[in-house]
C-alpha cells in the first residue's frame, strides 16, 4: 500500500529494516554514542546549533511538554485548525494560562495578529502551527518570526510535525526556541518518537517554572541528557533511533535542497491537477508543501473513492472533522516521489 495520508507514511524497506538492529543497553557508552550521532544530523537539518531532544511520545507529547514546561505568565496559541487548537487544550488541561487567535478555516495567521497579541505584554511565549496539517495552510513563518524577535522575553514555540524534512526551516535564523516534529511525517519513519530542538533560552525559561510534571518535563530530559552523556532518564526507543539516524543519514545523502526542491514540485504538481479537476481548499498565497487540501467540489464521495484506490494499492485522506466530505487531503511528503504522485492522480482520474 502507498501511502498519500498526512502521516504515517510510506517507510522505504531499508529503513524498517534498521527497527530489527538488535538491542543495546540505553546506559552504555553505544547509545550515548547514537543519540550524539542523531543530534549532529538533525542539527544539520534544523540549522541549529540547539540541544535536540527525544520523547519516547508522538510529536503531541513535546507539545504539551513545551506549554507546560515553559509558559511563566500566559501562551498566545495561534490556531489556524485542528492542531492549533490541540495545542489550547493543552494548555487548558494542564492549568496553564494561555489565549487563543484563531482565523477562519483555510487562512493563515498574519504577523500582524501576532504583532497585537504581543504588544499588549500579557504573554510570554507563543506557539505557531508552521504547517496545519488539517487545512493545507503553510504560516508564514518568516514573516511571523520578524514579530516574534522584536520581543525578546517571549519563548516562539513552533509545531513542525507535518513540515519538517520537507521545507527548510533554518531554527537558529528565525530564532525558535522550541521546533519540534514526529517521526511519522516528512522523516519517513514509523510513528513513535517526539523530536524537538531547544534554545538556552527555552532551558533558562523552565528553570523558572513550578510544577513541570515528570516525563514530558523538558527540562529534566535535556538536564540528564547533559550530565549522563546524551542519555534519557527512562529507556527511549532504541529501535526507532537506529532507523531516525538512519534515515537521517539518507536525507543528508539526498541534499536538503533537493528534498524540499522535490516536495515542492510533487506540490507544484498536485495544485495543478486540483484545479484542474477540482478548486483548491486553502488560500493560494500559504499553500502547504508537503500536502494539499482539495475542495471536493464535484461532490463525490470521498469514502468510496478510498474504497476503490485501495484496491489499486493507494489511500488517501477525507478531510478533518467538518471538513471529512467537503474535502480530501492527498499528502505529498517524506520518500514519496513526483512520478508516484502521477501514478495515484492518474488513477483518481479513471475513477473521476
Ligand atoms: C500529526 C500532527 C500533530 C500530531 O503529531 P502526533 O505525532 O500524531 O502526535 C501535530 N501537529 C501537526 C501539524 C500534525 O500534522
Amino acid at each position: 500500500m502507498k501511502l498519500f495520508i498526512p502521516g504515517p507514511v510510506t517507510v522505504k524497506e531499508d529503513v524498517l529494516n534498521q527497527m530489527a538492529t538488535a538491542l543495546i543497553g540505553h546506559r552504555t557508552q553505544d547509545a550515548s554514542q547514537l543519540q550524539e550521532s542523531i543530534t549532529r544530523k538533525l542539527q544539520k537539518l534544523m540549522y541549529t546549533k540547539n540541544e535536540i531532544l527525544l520523547s519516547t511520545t508522538s510529536g503531541s507529547g513535546l507539545m504539551e511538554g513545551t506549554i507546560r514546561s515553559l509558559t511563566k505568565k500566559k501562551a498566545a496559541v495561534f490556531s489556524i485548525g485542528a492542531f492549533g487548537d490541540r495545542w489550547f487544550k493543552m494548555a487548558k488541561v494542564n492549568n496553564i494560562e494561555a489565549d487563543k487567535f484563531s482565523v477562519p478555516m483555510g487562512e493563515a495567521t498574519t504577523p500582524k495578529m501576532v504583532e497585537d497579541a504581543l504588544k499588549t505584554g500579557e504573554y510570554d511565549l507563543v506557539t505557531i502551527t508552521h504547517n496545519e496539517t488539517s487545512t493545507g495552510v503553510m504560516n508564514p513563518i518568516y514573516e511571523i518570526s520578524e514579530i516574534v524577535k522584536k520581543y525578546p522575553d517571549v519563548i516562539f514555540c513552533v509545531d513542525a510535525v507535518s513540515s519538517l524534512g520537507g521545507v527548510k526551516i533554518p531554527v537558529d535564523e528565525l530564532g525558535i526556541d522550541v521546533c519540534i516534529t514526529s517521526t511519522q511525517k516528512c522523516l519517513g519513519l514509523p510513528p513513535g518518537l517526539a523530536i524537538c530542538s531547544i534554545s538556552d533560552k527555552g532551558i533558562n525559561r523552565a528553570k523558572g517554572i513550578g510544577p513541570r510534571g515528570m516525563y514530558l518535563d523538558l527540562l529534566s530530559i535535556y538536564e540528564y541528557l547533559k550530565k549522563k552523556h546524551y542519555q534519557y532518564p527512562s529507556t527511549p526507543n532504541l529501535s526507532l533511533m537506529f532507523a531516525l539516524d538512519y534515515q537521517l543519514g539518507k536525507i543528508l545523502d539526498e541534499g536538503l535542497e533537493n528534498r524540499f526542491n522535490r516536495h515542492l514540485e510533487m506540490a507544484n504538481y498536485v495544485r495543478d491537477w486540483a484545479k484542474e479537476n477540482f478548486d483548491l481548499f486553502a488560500d493560494e498565497n500559504h499553500l502547504s508543501n508537503t500536502l494539499t487540501t482539495i475542495k471536493n467540489t464535484k461532490e463525490i464521495s470521498i469514502k468510496d473513492l478510498n474504497k476503490k484506490l485501495e484496491t489499486r494499492g493507494f489511500l488517501i485522506s477525507n478531510g478533518y472533522g467538518d471538513l471529512k466530505e467537503k474535502t480530501f487531503r492527498i499528502a505529498h511528503m517524506a520518500d514519496t516521489t513526483l512520478d508516484e504522485v502521477k501514478e495515484l492522480l492518474n488513477v483518481i482520474e479513471e475513477f473521476l
